[in-house]
């Protein structure tokens, strides 16, 4: 795929922040925008901060894909209120139809399991946030609301034990 420009996303300057990417025709829920490739990256979650890098996807407990430089993985900016979301064949795919010219969101706590990550937000929807932290780290009805457009391989990563040494992690470093 040529990049910045595509049939489907193109990159300009994004009023959430920096560049983003848009939609450059109406877009549907089920196609396949772009894939998620890249490095794989092991780094432990420790000593109560986050390690890892600032465009990082998670894909399992203490493991990443560092996209390279010319994906657009890097440009998708958060939102609260998604349209977009990462499925487990690692294809990003619409949630709702979208329209010709609007900015593509995912919603981070749907792409991260580190216990220690956590992001300021101003998406400016209703359903925002403020703080933005993994899915599993909400109240109950929050974290089933991102649950349903998280990767089930990363509910799956997030498995009894890893649980329990989350939640030590988390009393440790309070
Ligand atoms: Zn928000």
């Amino acid at each position: 795929m040529a990049f910045p420009q595509s049939d489907t996303i193109f990159l300009r300057p994004s009023t959430v922040h920096g560049q983003g990417l848009f939609a450059q025709r109406a877009l549907e829920p089920g196609e396949v925008l772009f894939d998620l490739t890249g490095t794989i990256v092991w780094a432990p979650f420790i000593d109560g901060k986050s390690d890892e890098g600032p465009n990082w996807y998670a894909i399992g407990w203490e493991l990443w894909v560092s996209p390279p430089a010319a994906s657009p993985a890097l440009y998708l900016n958060h939102s609260c209120t998604p349209n977009i979301a990462l499925h487990d064949d690692l294809g990003f795919r619409p949630l709702r139809p979208i329209e010709n010219g609007e900015e593509l969101t995912l919603d981070y706590s749907s792409v991260e399991l580190d216990p220690f990550w956590q992001m300021t937000c101003a998406c400016g929807t209703s359903a925002c946030r403020q703080t933005v932290r993994p899915f599993y780290q909400y109240d109950d009805a929050t974290a089933q609301a991102i649950t349903a457009y998280t990767p089930q391989f990363l509910q799956s990563a997030l498995g009894q034990g890893n649980q329990d040494r989350m939640q030590t992690f988390l009393k440790t470093h309070a």
